[in-house]
């Protein structure tokens, strides 16, 4: 094996192992077996700058997902890049809610607010077929990216920039989701980790973390079928004061859901 082999680079870059594989998949563009096979080979000195420039920003904190263009959400690779929030799994618990709550096999229309990556709104799209999606989101290049995420993934979503619900006042569904920046401004969470990198917009209201569930109490209710559902994820401390904001804006049927770890992440009314 020589000095400069593939192994020997990722054994010495400074990274988990599990990382520094991946980045130089992505840099060789081969996948894991190709890289077991091929181990004790020499890597380009083209290669070799690529990997050590990604390396660096890795280092340096940016998110993995952002590096690799790409994050895995139920089960199925989305493209994300920095104009997105990267997909959580604590989302993975809206979906489960969606699903359950809401008949498999009717023709609903079915509209997510904020979609960012397109995650939620592909997400549903394919695990419901008969469910018509609609996607919004007030950013033009996150919506570009959402729509390359339906294209490859082979989604039939539509997709339309708006504020809230603003664009699509008039139109009827039977249920809204929505994972709304939460954040409030000033937690110092905003300054560690991946947030860091992610789209402030996409993470906090630049308030107290209420204002989007505000927004969606007020506008919802005129974009929903009588019978019709509100689906929202929110903070794991937001379990009392999301329930009683949508209370006071004359929501019934409000139930909390827990997440695995025993949080309270979404509430549908
Ligand atoms: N709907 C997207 C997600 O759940 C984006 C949410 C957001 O930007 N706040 O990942």
């Amino acid at each position: 094996m020589s000095d400069d082999s593939l192994d020997q680079l990722l054994r010495h870059c400074g990274l988990p192992r599990l990382e520094a594989r991946l980045l130089l998949q992505q840099v060789l563009q081969v996948n894991h077996a190709w890289l077991v096979a091929h181990g004790g080979e020499p890597i380009s000195s083209d290669a070799r700058l690529d990997f050590a420039t990604l390396v660096q920003r890795r280092l340096a904190g940016e998110p993995i997902a952002y590096l690799l263009e790409c994050r895995e959400f139920y089960g199925r690779p989305f493209r994300v890049t920095p104009a997105v929030l990267i997909p959580r799994p604590d989302t993975e618990l809206l979906i489960e809610q969606a699903l359950a709550h809401l008949p498999a096999d009717a023709p609903l229309q079915v509209l997510d607010v904020g979609t960012g990556s397109g995650c939620i709104a592909i997400t549903l799209a394919l695990e419901r077929p008969q469910w018509q999606l609609t996607a919004l989101d007030l950013s033009d290049a996150a919506l570009q990216v959402a729509q390359h995420n339906a294209r490859q993934l082979g989604a039939s979503v539509r997709f339309v920039r708006s504020d809230y619900l603003s664009a699509v006042t008039g139109q009827r569904f039977d249920a809204i989701v929505s994972n709304p920046p939460y954040i409030p401004l000033g937690d110092p969470h905003l300054q560690q980790g991946d947030l860091r990198y992610e789209p402030a917009n996409a993470l906090t209201d630049g308030a107290d973390g209420l204002q989007a569930y505000r927004a969606l109490a007020q506008q919802a209710k005129a974009c929903l079928r009588p019978g019709g559902w509100l689906l929202v994820e929110h903070g794991y401390d937001q379990g009392e004061t999301v329930p009683a904001l949508l209370q006071q804006a004359g929501w019934q049927q409000i139930r909390l859901h827990h997440d695995l770890a025993g949080q309270a992440r979404v509430t549908c009314a």
